[in-house]
């Protein structure tokens, strides 16, 4: 008899899921345990594995619809078994389909509508209203996106306190005393959600006040230049757009490792709830959210392991950077694991059992698990019209036009570098196409900070590309401890690497390591995208002492000349 597949509950909260995309088709064989498909829940991205090994005798539900728990989505059975009568497709009952929604008979025209407001959909609202365009802005969850909700606002409110936390605990060798600190998560989360609410409630205001009409509720894109609303509160209006402009995230990525699905398992969006903190945080994957926010709760008082399956941490990072980061968490006391592949979570009371294999194979105790692998495209909502998709993300060219006339895609959704400013420069790149320039993406200088304890900062190419790429290259190097600021402010740990290509001066790449690293890496950013040399950098006046004259002695090393070094 056929075994079943079901839409799993993966959550007290848990009623329905959508059904994102099967990774099998009917008559194909699969091994139990391999996934089978996403589903997304109203908290993640999830993949459903094979009860049972055998071959996918029947799909019953397709992308896109959204079912009940424990609704039969499938079959899975014996090569050339027929399903009997009782295990007969039957039409779902209590399925949301699109057409089953009673629309409203006024249909609303708008000359831009954007689909997610997150930063890249709320700035592409603002920048077609400022251009004058009649624009909808759609949002199913919370206006500001990941970014502001779950993602870059609540994080930095968080180490703002692992740094208040590390200056407490190193003010007494500067002769300042003060009592062991005291934390209250609580309370650390409601000054985290204020700072969240000021900030969102900003955006309603100027949305507002350029004329932007939000609707809410998840919107469904259709073929014939409409979009309609299938849940939430605008529930069956129907909007139709001159232009549309799709900008609809992404949402943490959940690999096929068995036990990450049950109730427990944390992803950005539960960690920043908490309201213990734990003793023993695992976190699986040491990418930039990994690394964040290990600093965090290593610094509110859980033991941290890191389990990184990459030879080091923040792999797309320059290598000198990432191993001085892996070292400063080390000396932090956070446990670092690399080349260690988690091979499965297994519940145990009230803690997880984090199987691991490097070496070998053992097990790590915690009492929570962090899942930060990753993010995954939200495909939701525009499955039906035909747009050019591959490895799961939109494909768009440097105008941010999909392979369909009039559609652009903006933001995580691309694909193309996961970044809240990244996502909100192609959002006024596409918001102002859509009104008739032509403006291109250039990704050549987009600068991205880690927030660890101290920061990273970098604009351009790592040392490895810059190599790759050009024949003759110099790299300088200024460690911050001959810096005066970083002397005199006590953090002296890091450095400023500057990579320069020789012939023309032209600067490939600065990597910082140390305090205000976010900050400083404006500096590097502003003078490559105004294609300005190093020899023009080293003449560039920098007041003293600043952090950011590390920048320009770190050049004079590129340049053989170091002043504030000793000579080799
Ligand atoms: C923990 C964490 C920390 C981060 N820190 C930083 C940082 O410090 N700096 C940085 O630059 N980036 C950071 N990022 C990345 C940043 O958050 C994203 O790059 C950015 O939010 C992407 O913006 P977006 O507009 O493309 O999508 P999102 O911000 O994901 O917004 C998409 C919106 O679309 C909505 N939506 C989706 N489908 C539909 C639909 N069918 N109908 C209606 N609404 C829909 C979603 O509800 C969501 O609100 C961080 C991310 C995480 C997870």
């Amino acid at each position: 008899m056929a075994i079943e597949i079901i839409m799993p509950k993966a959550g007290m909260a848990m009623e329905e899921g959508t059904i994102v995309k099967w990774f099998k088709k009917e008559g194909d064989t699969v091994e139990m345990g391999e996934p089978l498909l996403e589903i997304l829940t109203d908290k993640v991205n999830m993949e459903v594995e094979a009860p049972a090994s055998g071959v996918l005798l029947k799909i019953l539900a397709q992308e896109g619809e959204v079912l009940p728990v424990i609704t039969t989505i499938g079959y899975i059975g014996k090569a050339g078994e027929v399903l009997s009568e009782g295990e007969k497709p039957k039409a779902h009952e209590n399925i949301e389909k699109v057409e089953e929604i009673k629309l409203d008979s006024v249909k609303e025209d708008y000359d831009i509508v954007v689909l997610g407001a997150g930063p890249g959909g709320y700035v592409a609202a603002i920048r077609g209203a400022q251009l004058g365009a009649k624009v909808a802005l759609i949002e199913e969850q919370a206006i500001g996106g990941t970014c502001l909700n779950w993602g870059c606002i609540p994080t930095k409110t968080l180490v703002k306190n692992a740094e208040i936390l590390h200056y407490m605990k190193n003010a007494g060798s500067r002769g300042i005393k003060v009592g062991k600190p005291e934390v209250d998560i609580k309370q650390m989360i409601a000054n985290k959600d204020k700072v969240v609410r000021q900030l969102v409630t900003g955006i309603e205001v100027i949305l507002k006040s350029n004329g932007v009409e939000v609707i809410r509720g998840r919107g469904k894109v259709e073929k014939d230049h409409t979009v309609a609303m299938i849940t939430g509160k605008d529930r069956g209006r129907k909007v139709s757009y001159n232009k549309l402009i799709i900008a609809t995230g992404s949402s943490a990525a959940i690999p096929p490792i068995s036990g990450l699905h049950q109730e427990g398992i944390l992803t950005n969006k539960e960690i920043l709830s908490l309201e213990e903190v734990p003793k023993h945080l695992v976190i699986i994957g040491g990418g930039v959210i990994g690394v964040e926010f290990a600093t965090i709760f290593q610094a509110l008082g859980s033991r941290v392991t890191i389990v990184e399956m990459a030879p080091r941490l923040v792999p797309n990072m320059d290598k000198d950077i990432s191993h001085m980061l892996q070292q400063s968490l080390k000396m932090q006391g956070i446990e670092v694991l690399i080349d260690t592949k988690v091979e499965a979570v297994e519940k145990q009371g009230s803690s997880f059992k984090v199987v691991v294999q490097d070496t070998e194979q053992r097990e790590i105790t915690g009492d929570r698990v962090l899942v930060s692998v990753g993010r995954s495209p939200n495909l939701k909502g525009i499955e039906d019209i035909g747009l050019n998709i591959e490895k799961n993300r939109i494909v768009v060219n440097k105008k941010l036009e999909t392979n369909k006339k009039d559609i652009y895609a903006i933001g995580d959704v691309t694909g193309e570098i996961l970044l809240a400013h990244v996502a909100s420069t192609q959002g006024t790149i596409a918001a102002e196409n859509a009104m008739g320039a032509s403006r291109e993406m250039d990704y050549r200088y987009i600068p991205s900070g880690i927030y660890t304890l101290p920061e990273i900062g970098a604009v351009g190419l790592t040392e490895e590309q810059a190599r790759a790429k050009y024949k003759d290259i110099s790299v300088g190097k200024f460690p911050l401890t001959a810096s005066g600021k970083a002397l005199a402010m006590g953090e002296t740990q890091g450095l400023v690497k500057i990579i320069i290509e020789k012939k023309y001066g032209e600067i490939l790449g600065v990597h910082i390591f140390g305090p205000n690293a976010t900050e400083l890496v404006g500096e590097a950013t502003a003078i490559m995208q105004l294609e300005g040399t190093v020899e023009e950098l080293v003449r560039i006046i920098h007041a003293h002492p600043t952090m950011a004259e590390s920048i320009m002695e770190a050049a004079h090393v590129a340049l053989g000349q170091p002043i504030h070094l000793p000579k080799k």
